[in-house]
């Protein structure tokens, strides 16, 4: 989400004369675009500031040049004034809901009377009605966010606090986007909320659409050839989105589900609100209707009061899944959060040991998911260039890179069939299967 806020930063001033400068020493402007979903990210944003300062601010002022630092995300919305305080060289701090304020806070900044703004309210009109602007070109692959903020109040998660209450994109405006991102270049669209398939809005029909039904609607976009969408939760799923990764070939078949333990025991402490069975079940109903679908998902590893056997149970759930993909975390105390006060905390050398044995089963599976592939024919998005001489990126409908190469040098964009020879754990290689032209 931060990369599709990062983007629409930019779209949103470039008709104020700006464009992106891939070396940030000669930058005018530069918008630090924050995450505060684990810890460090604050050290991490205060150490950032302080490089800024000294390789570009400092060094800009010797030569008589000005320079703009603003601080954006939810480590901006978390720390508010306190950036300024730490660093007082930052002009402006915004929040993830008050973005779309920037070029008015740009233009008030005043280099020589050092005025600062901070703006990090969620304000009452959506930022979205406020983005209605020029898309500047896209990869053949690009975001669009439908769905912002959450309800659930996990009490790990610092999202409710950070990107505020749940809000639904209206139909039309994403309708609208999507053919934008589509005459910018992009092929494959990921919809994107921090409970995407919460996604809801009343369509043409008067009728409440859910996820399902949008991306019916999406695709009918002719020239977009790949829809995905990230991130769900497990009570949120409905039986239509399951029926339109059966009906629908441009939705791919890759579902992102985090879980974050197989313990009841700590789900209930987490405030899941759903069991490991539950969990379980929607998997197996997904199955049902597209036997071919790549699961993913999120672990957190460590959460306080997680004993031996509630990790148990986790591993447990694990195989009886069998994932194509996972990121597992260590349990990382959030400020502000409701577990923060949960004493009984798992020791560090045992988080770790549990987070090492977590990973080794889902890489295990990765590789045997990735090794099913092989001598298989697959229809490929090409994203880039790879590292290596005529070579190619591209991603697989079950989100897979892929690496081949082409003499043809015009492939960016378009889909091509690929023959798998190899499967590693984070990749697989391939040849173009026909190369008449290519
Ligand atoms: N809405 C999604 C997750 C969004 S946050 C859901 O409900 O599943 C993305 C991931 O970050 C989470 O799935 C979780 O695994 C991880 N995460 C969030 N807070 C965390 C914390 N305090 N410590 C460790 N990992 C965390
Ligand atoms: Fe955070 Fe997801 Fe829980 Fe919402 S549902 S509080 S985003 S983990």
């Amino acid at each position: 989400m931060n990369f599709y806020d990062s983007e629409r930063i930019s779209d949103l001033l470039k008709p104020h004369g700006y464009q992106l400068e891939n070396n940030d020493e000669d930058a005018d402007l530069i918008v630090l675009n924050t995450c505060h979903i684990r810890e460090k990210a604050v050290e991490k944003t205060y150490s950032e500031l302080g490089r800024i300062r000294d390789k570009i601010k400092l060094r800009k002022e010797k030569t008589g040049k000005k320079s703009i630092v603003a601080v954006a995300g939810c480590v901006a919305q978390a720390q508010g004034k306190e950036i300024m305080k730490r660093s007082p060289w930052v002009d402006i701090v915004v929040g993830p809901q008050s973005y779309q304020n920037l070029p008015e806070l740009i233009s008030k900044v005043d280099p020589i009377n050092n005025n600062k703004h901070i703006n990090i309210e969620f304000p009452t009109i959506p930022k979205f009605d406020h983005l209605d602007i020029d898309i500047n070109k896209r990869n053949s692959s690009a975001f669009l966010t439908i769905q912002e903020g959450c309800d659930k109040f996990c009490t790990f998660c610092v999202v409710p606090y950070t990107r505020g209450a749940e809000y639904s994109r209206p139909i039309t405006a994403i309708l609208e986007e999507a053919n934008k991102l589509v005459e910018a270049g992009a092929k494959e669209i990921t919809l994107l909320g921090q409970n995407v398939n919460a996604w809801n809005a009343v369509g043409k029909d008067k009728k409440t659409w859910g996820l399902g039904r949008l991306i019916q609607e999406l695709s009918k976009i002719k020239e977009l050839k790949f829809i995905r969408y990230t991130t769900s939760h497990p009570l949120d799923i409905d039986i239509e989105l399951i029926e339109t990764h059966r009906d629908i070939a441009k939705l791919m078949p890759y579902l992102h589900l985090p879980v974050q333990s197989g313990s009841d025991k700590i789900l209930k402490m987490m405030n899941r609100k759903h069991t490991a069975k539950e969990y379980i079940k929607v998997i197996e109903k997904v199955r049902d209707y597209n036997p071919q679908i790549a699961i993913s998902g999120d672990f957190i590893i460590g959460f306080p009061g997680e004993t031996d056997k509630d990790h148990k149970a986790t591993l447990d759930l694990i195989r009886e899944i069998n994932y194509s993909q996972a990121y597992s975390f260590k349990y990382s105390p959030r400020p502000g959060t409701p577990a923060v006060v949960f004493f009984d905390h798992v020791d560090k050398h045992i988080k770790t040991e549990r987070l090492h044995e977590v990973q080794d089963l889902l890489r295990s599976q990765q590789m045997q998911f990735n090794k099913k592939f092989i001598n298989s024919t697959l229809n490929v998005l090409v994203l880039k260039y790879g590292k290596k001489n005529k070579q190619y990126l591209g991603r697989t409908p079950f989100n897979q890179s892929i690496y081949f190469r082409s003499n043809s040098n015009n492939l960016i964009g378009s889909t091509v069939d690929i023959t798998v020879t190899d499967a590693f754990q984070n990749s697989l290689t391939g040849i173009i299967k026909s190369n008449k032209n290519i």
